[in-house]
């Protein structure tokens, strides 16, 4: 819980509860906690609606207030996170049911891990190499803890997991075989197709995942290792993977805040993702602080504020101005008809939410034109 004794809007933190909208300190990162809410329960009926199981990606929001949400709302079996520090972050603030969905190699960091099970969380590691599994058991046995852990598959992504079937099998029979490990499933998030436009594309290059990771299942359940849990799945996918009859958990992050590159991503009717499937519920907010030439405005929501990697924000609710140009503290908005004045307020939707939380140390929970909470980015910067 945290305790805002003694602290000073401006210096401290961007706002404090109770106050109006209007009189927050920009640039900060704001959240419509009406729309936020509608949609982690709209994830969570969906999922409770297909059988999954919902293992909300913390690596989006990096907060333990905001998971709490996921899963008091929207079912949210438990969290999963990419990195040691983030799921020591969650593993301290209650979280109950922890998966880092990477591969965790280092010495030291596998100690850590292999040290949160005493928190009482049940804790999950994925795995890609052989070579690890000694590692991990050694280090469970030392503690005197049990880890949990899913094979890697790459089904597409790219970047970590095997490819083949039988080196999962290789890999499972591994971990069954190792002191203090658990064989509990597979992971298996196709995380290339989650941006691209257009809904058949997406599903194709599910279909092709879905195919891998049923030959998967098959041959380890013909070994006697059934797969407990078949974990991914994401803002782009979740529907291919709810209907599959392979995958029984989801992991699924940005539908809870949306960002513009989200935005743009068609659903099965062609239309975007963002009018009508999920509502943006994270905005920077920013001020406008000079207007020197009539058709441009300059803001305080700079790259310093967002990440641009996927693109420049919009400005939400707007058609007459745009964000053109960002340098560290600057942010250009074109405004041919001159409408904006020095001191606006406005709401900008970032490019990219997970890059974008992780500078900003404060959500600012607003409802009717009033800050109703603030939360901490709790696991903001946690990398290590
Ligand atoms: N699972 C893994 C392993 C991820 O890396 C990510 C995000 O990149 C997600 C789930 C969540 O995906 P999304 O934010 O697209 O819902
Ligand atoms: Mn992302």
């Amino acid at each position: 819980k945290t305790d805002f004794a003694g602290y000073e809007v401006g210096y401290d933190i961007p706002a404090l509860p109770g106050m109006n909208e209007a009189d927050i300190q920009t640039p900060c990162l704001i959240l419509d906690l009406d729309a936020l809410e509608r949609n982690i329960a709209k994830m969570g009926a969906y999922a409770a609606a297909h059988g999954m199981r919902h293992r909300s990606h913390g690596k989006m929001h990096k907060s333990v207030d905001v998971q709490k949400l996921q899963e008091s709302l929207g079912g949210a079996i438990g969290v999963c996170c990419q990195k040691v520090s983030e799921a020591e972050v969650f593993a301290r603030g209650g979280i109950q049911d922890i998966l880092v969905s990477n591969q965790v190699r280092d010495p030291q960091k596998i100690d850590r891990l292999a040290r949160l099970p005493k928190t009482g969380a049940r804790i999950l590691v994925c795995v890609d190499d052989v070579a690890n599994v000694a590692d991990l058991s050694a280090a469970a046995v030392r503690h005197g803890t049990e880890l949990e852990c899913f094979v890697e598959i790459d089904c597409g992504a790219g970047r970590c997991g095997v490819k083949t079937t039988p080196a999962v099998l290789a890999i499972a029979q591994a971990i069954d075989a190792a002191p203090n490990l658990k064989f509990t499933g597979l992971q298996a998030y196709q995380g290339a197709m989650q941006h691209m436009d257009s809904f058949e594309d997406r599903k194709a290059k599910l279909d092709a995942a879905i195919a891998q990771v049923r030959d998967a299942v098959e041959a380890l359940t013909a070994l006697g290792l059934e797969p407990e849990l078949v974990s991914g799945g994401g803002t782009g996918s979740y529907y291919f993977e709810s209907n599959s009859g392979v995958y029984n958990e989801l992991q699924c992050g940005s539908y809870a805040f949306m960002d513009a590159d989200y935005g743009r991503i068609k659903d099965r009717d062609g239309q975007r993702i963002d009018q009508g499937e999920w509502e943006n519920a994270l905005f920077i907010l920013t001020s406008v602080m000079s207007h020197a030439k009539p058709d441009l405005a300059v803001c305080d929501a700079g790259l310093k504020a967002q990440s641009v990697d996927s693109g420049l924000p919009f400005i939400y609710g707007r058609d007459d101005v745009k964000y053109i140009k960002c340098s560290d503290e600057h942010g250009v908005i074109e405004d041919k008809d001159g409408v904006l004045r020095v001191n606006d307020k406005l709401r900008l939707v970032p490019g990219h939410c997970d890059p974008t939380c992780n500078v900003h140390d404060w959500y600012v929970g607003v409802r009717n034109g009033k800050v109703e909470t603030v939360w901490p980015v709790s696991a903001r910067g946690k990398g290590y």
